[in-house]
């Protein structure tokens, strides 16, 4: 996959060319590439923004240089997606990061300031995608998070396709918990099941695992995964049992809710008898 990060500040980006993207990219599998924005600027002083019509606090940044940059990388016969990065784009999530890595081209747009002139956005951009309800300084770091999570989903950029699938999101639900030598560390150990199961054992201890993180974090995400799904025998066992302990653990939740309303509730009428 070919992407271009159209930027104000390429020196950014360095960490997209480390690690395991940086082995991708030595590898032919994958190819970014950092674009200034500014070397597009027809101004006197390359400036790439300017006051805002209608006022306001900030400054924006010119459809010129963006429009000129975009159709200098995009070039003839061009197929992929134009993003620009944005907090009013739609969530960035990982089925969307599946379907942007079937793309064979991705343009990225970083905004700055108090973002882009509407222009540059209705002439050269498919989509907006934020990476959360929070507003950043510029769209880099939204860029890298993308190009990240996209990029490792390409076949080859990791190497062991199996661990993305297996992973958060991707598997419908949360990763079970993981484990590396020693067998034990500071008296913990590594749960049993992991050391001497087979791998139907295996399989069997890490969906619950996955179901009990899922169900205690991410209820709406367990139940839409049981909903859609064909369980044997033995994985319908894992799931009475998980639902039997979330079940004993939502009573001893509202037990203890129970006991600090009853503490506060006396430590109130104490004070009161108090005061008289
Ligand atoms: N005035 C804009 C608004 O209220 O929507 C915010 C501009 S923000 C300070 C500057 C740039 O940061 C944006 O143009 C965008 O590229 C980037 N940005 C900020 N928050 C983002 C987010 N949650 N996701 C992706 N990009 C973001």
């Amino acid at each position: 996959m070919k992407i271009t990060i159209l930027t104000t500040f390429p020196e950014m980006f360095a960490p997209l060319h480390q690690s395991i993207l940086g082995r991708a990219q030595k590898a032919g599998i994958l190819s970014i590439r950092e674009v200034d924005i500014r070397a597009y600027s027809k101004n006197k002083h390359h400036n790439t923004d300017d006051a805002p019509y209608g006022g306001g606090a900030g400054m924006v940044m010119l459809a010129q240089p963006i429009v000129d940059a975009m159709r200098d990388v995009q070039g003839e016969g061009f197929c992929g997606r134009r993003i620009y990065l944005s907090p009013r784009g739609a969530t960035l999530t990982q089925k969307k990061a599946e379907a942007l890595a079937r793309e064979k081209e991705l343009i990225l747009l970083c905004g700055h300031y108090e973002g882009v002139d509407q222009r540059a956005l209705d002439l050269c951009i498919d989509e907006e995608l934020s990476i959360g309800d929070y507003v950043l300084t510029g769209g880099e770091l939204g860029a890298m998070v993308l190009v990240d999570c996209v990029a490792r989903l390409i076949p080859g950029v990791l190497g062991c396709e199996e661990s993305a699938q297996t992973e958060s999101f991707s598997s419908g639900l949360l990763e079970y918990p993981q484990y590396t030598r020693p067998r034990e560390f500071e008296g913990l150990s590594v749960p049993a099941p992991l050391l001497g199961g087979s791998h139907a054992q295996i399989a069997e201890w890490q969906l619950e695992q996955s179901l009990l993180i899922t169900l205690r974090r991410r209820p709406e995400m367990a139940e839409a995964y049981l909903a859609g799904r064909k369980l044997s025998r033995a994985q319908k066992r894992v799931v009475e049992r998980v639902r039997a302990q979330i079940a004993e653990e939502e009573k001893e939740k509202r037990e203890q809710e129970r006991r600090k309303r009853a503490l506060f509730l006396c430590s109130l009428a104490g004070s009161g008898r108090g005061r008289r």
